[in-house]
């Protein structure tokens, strides 16, 4: 194997995108939720709209988990196997990073992406299974999100350090480092390392950095003790410290010091992001989802007819109201009646195309509220009798959350106890196949997280691209995304200001009340309405929450924006002439 498919991303300096985890096919289980699967969108549209483009990530030899469920409702965690000599294509490159004194080597792998158009974006996964390296050594790239901190540094250090390393042996030019997360930081720390006089200018005008954890707590954070250890000390620590924090090295800080352009990812976040690091200039770009990759096959050929051209302009969805009502349900239907047998074959559960089925699948973690809807068992009872519900779930808790865990067996305890009034059904091992199935084959889409925690959320945009309605807290996207009762409808209040006993108090009335006198009846009893509000999904969540509107975004403000130079005395006059 040589390194032809580069040849062509020598004509012009790249965009080199860096992130932990990247969800790009079923068979490459190095994701976790949703970062990976929003780095997998971003190489889907660089690649849609022939950008120079290269992504980075780690090869996560054993991925991230399997998911089981026990009998009793408890997630069992199983090794994941997959064939990387079968998918990945080694590349003839080898460098060196040092970590803990050692010399280790990184590999590196490559998996081309090719749009439908036949553009490329290589996805580079770096590797220390190198028969060279120390037993220890070999394994660092194994498990993603596995370990301790000791063994999330030496993965940053080789994602970050190595990966920069990796783009030069390629003799690749990068016109910006995208840092995706804080986890890909040591990119700008090599970048400052290699510069003249730790010239932190040239670094910055090097680096984007975009944030995705509106909590302190979520920031990766290491000891000064255990950096030197681990990592050394490439640059002076007084210099360390004044950029990554005093106390710990932390990662989010290093890229806010290092990036010349920084973004939250949706509007409300980069309010949020502002008041936890007052003092840096951020943006914010919405998430997006692609929306070929995200369109059930019913859509996709719905779409072609009536709006040909979407997959490569998804603003074009706007004009989705010109789709017939009849189609619009029907495509839906067959997409719902798929969902109902996957769940029949998986779970054993006889599910009903006419009941109306709501969907709720993601990280199973304790922000996210997985078990919101059984805050008030009697009443969802009740509601159950004015018009049947039926709900399917989904999510994978990490192995250390515990919280999560109980969560699914809470859920899964739940369901027992609610069927055969309300048959609930909990989906083993949720992934890119199976989210697939499920934003599709839903009638409403719920997302119940504790506020201000989730920083975007894409799985509603999903759902929106195949006329499913979203009901939502006012949380990271779905604040600019939801016209109350013409988009979907929302949970709680508008305001995050007041007593939290009384905000959810208000919460929990409007998912009840608004499920049982205004979801329902619609459903059941004025289809036609119900069929607006997911024409309404399409064209006014679809046309605009999409990876392309994200990346054209990106392109113009991140990557090839350069700051407008301040207004000379003789272009004012010029203006003044004009
Ligand atoms: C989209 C997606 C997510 C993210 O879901 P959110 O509701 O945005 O948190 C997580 N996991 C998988 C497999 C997905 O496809």
């Amino acid at each position: 194997m040589d390194t032809y498919i580069f040849d062509k991303l020598k004509n012009e300096p790249i965009i080199a995108y860096l992130s932990m985890e990247i969800a790009l096919s079923p068979e490459i289980p190095t994701y976790s939720g949703g970062l990976g699967v929003l780095a997998g969108d971003t190489v889907r549209s660089a690649a849609d709209l022939s950008l120079p483009f290269v992504a980075i990530t780690l090869i996560s030899r054993k991925g991230y988990l399997n998911q089981k469920i026990s009998p009793e409702g408890w997630q069992i965690e199983q090794p994941v196997e997959w064939d990387v000599e079968k998918v990945l294509t080694p590349l003839p490159v080898q460098v060196e990073v040092e970590i803990e004194k050692r010399k280790v080597r990184v590999g590196a792998w490559v998996y081309p992406w090719e749009s439908a158009r036949g553009t490329i974006v290589p996805v580079i996964f770096l590797d220390t299974n190198i028969p060279q390296n120390a037993p220890e050594d070999r394994s660092i790239t194994d498990v993603l999100y596995g370990g301790d901190s000791r063994y999330r540094l030496k993965q940053e250090i080789v994602l970050g350090i190595g990966g920069s390393r990796i783009l030069k042996a390629l003799d690749l030019e990068v016109r910006k480092y995208h840092i995706n997360e804080g986890h890909a930081a040591l990119v700008a720390l090599e970048l400052l390392q290699g510069s003249k006089n730790w010239d932190i200018e040239a670094v910055k005008d090097l680096c984007v950095f975009t944030t995705h954890t509106p909590v302190e707590a979520g920031h990766d954070k290491f000891p000064y003790d255990l950096v030197k250890e681990v990592l050394g000390e490439p640059i002076p620590l007084s210099l360390l410290q004044q950029l990554g924090g005093k106390e710990h090295l932390n990662m989010t800080l290093l890229a806010l010091n290092l990036s010349g352009y920084i973004n939250g990812v949706a509007k409300k976040h980069r309010e949020i992001s502002r008041h936890m690091f007052p003092g840096y200039d951020i943006h914010s770009i919405t998430n997006g989802v692609h929306s070929f990759t995200w369109t059930s096959p019913s859509f996709q050929a719905l779409f072609d007819r009536y709006i040909p051209g979407w997959a490569q302009e998804p603003e074009l969805l706007a004009r989705a109201d010109i789709i017939s009502d009849q189609e619009i349900w029907t495509a839906h239907q067959k997409e719902k009646a798929q969902l109902i047998q996957l769940i029949r074959e998986k779970n054993n559960i006889e599910m009903d195309e006419e009941i109306l089925t709501l969907g709720f699948a993601r990280r199973m973690t304790a922000y996210k509220r997985p078990h919101f809807i059984f805050t008030d068992i009697e009443r969802l009872k009740r509601i159950n009798q004015e018009g049947k519900l039926q709900i399917i779930f989904a999510g994978k808790a990490h192995p250390q959350d515990f919280e999560g865990k109980r969560l699914i067996q809470q859920i899964i305890q739940h369901s027992q106890k609610l069927s055969p009034e309300i048959k609930i059904a909990f989906l083993e091992n949720y992934n890119l196949e199976i989210a697939k199935k499920i934003v599709a084959g839903v009638d409403v889409w719920v997302n119940t997280p504790m506020r201000p925690l989730e920083a975007s959320g894409t799985s509603g945009m999903k759902a929106a691209h195949n006329g499913v309605i979203n009901f939502s807290v006012l949380d990271g996207w779905w604040v600019e995304g939801c016209l109350e009762g013409i988009t979907g409808w929302s949970i709680g209040p508008e305001s995050e200001e007041g007593n939290p006993q009384e905000i959810f108090q208000k919460e929990m009335s409007d998912f009840y009340g608004k499920l049982e006198y205004v979801i329902i009846p619609t459903y059941y009893r004025h289809r036609e309405q119900w069929i607006k509000l997911m024409k309404n999904s399409i064209s006014k969540i679809a046309s605009y929450f999409n990876a392309h509107r994200m990346m054209e975004s990106y392109i113009s403000e991140a990557y090839f924006h350069k700051p407008f130079p301040p207004l000379s005395n003789s272009s004012i006059a010029k203006y003044k002439k004009d």
